[in-house]
């Protein structure tokens, strides 16, 4: 009968722990899944930076620092924003780039490979740009995303002030994103509005 009792009294009690519980399971629910939703987010986020931006180098674990962030809207922002700071600070060297063979050349592509005296871009610019995305595989030299033809830029290596001519071996093929990185004068503006930080933004689960 005393076991009984002991019984009752220790079933009792361990149903009422279990109230808070049962009450608080949205709660405890959202609290585990949200841990689990930022993980989500970094491995998607890396998944899709080393697809699309395979020549920058993230450093993710920096990323350690917002894990003390308990409103998981700000942790999540502060992360595409610490990614999207590393790829416009990424240091980039415009260099030389490959010839394409001979066959792939026009006629007049020596002579307007030369400077012109007005500055202006040579007629067969069009074709140069388009030989330089063939050549370079239609991926930016810097990030090494692939971007269609109409939305890379081609620039000279060596400016035209300096002499650079428009022989394909002085012309870089990069995204809209690495142009307006490479000439910006203000880059804390520039990473505010790159193409990249709205795709990363949009992985964001809210
Ligand atoms: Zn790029």
């Amino acid at each position: 009968m005393v076991l009984d009792i002991t019984f009752t009294v220790i079933g009792s009690l361990l149903i009422l722990s279990l109230i808070p519980l049962y009450i608080y399971r949205k709660e405890i629910y959202r609290k585990f899944s949200k841990a689990g939703d930022t993980k989500t987010l970094i491995n998607d986020l890396k998944s899709y930076l080393s697809a699309n931006c395979p020549k920058i180098k993230f450093d993710y674990n920096v990323l350690k620092k917002f894990e003390k962030e308990s409103d998981i809207r700000v942790k999540q922002t502060l992360i595409v924003e610490e990614l999207i700071k590393q790829f416009a600070y990424f240091q980039y060297e415009m260099n030389t780039q490959k010839s394409v063979p001979h066959n792939m050349l026009w006629s007049s592509y020596d002579q307007n490979s030369k400077l012109l005296k007005d500055n202006k871009l040579p007629k067969d610019w069009t074709q140069r740009k388009k030989t330089a995305w063939v050549r370079d595989e239609g991926k930016c030299d810097r990030c090494g995303c692939k971007t269609e033809l109409s939305k890379t830029n081609a620039l000279l290596v060596k400016q035209m002030k300096d002499g650079g001519g428009f022989n394909l071996e002085n012309i870089v093929i990069l995204c809209n994103d690495c142009s307006r990185i490479i000439k910006s004068s203000n880059l804390e503006k520039t990473r505010k509005d790159l193409n990249l930080l709205d795709k990363l933004m949009g992985k964001i689960f809210f």
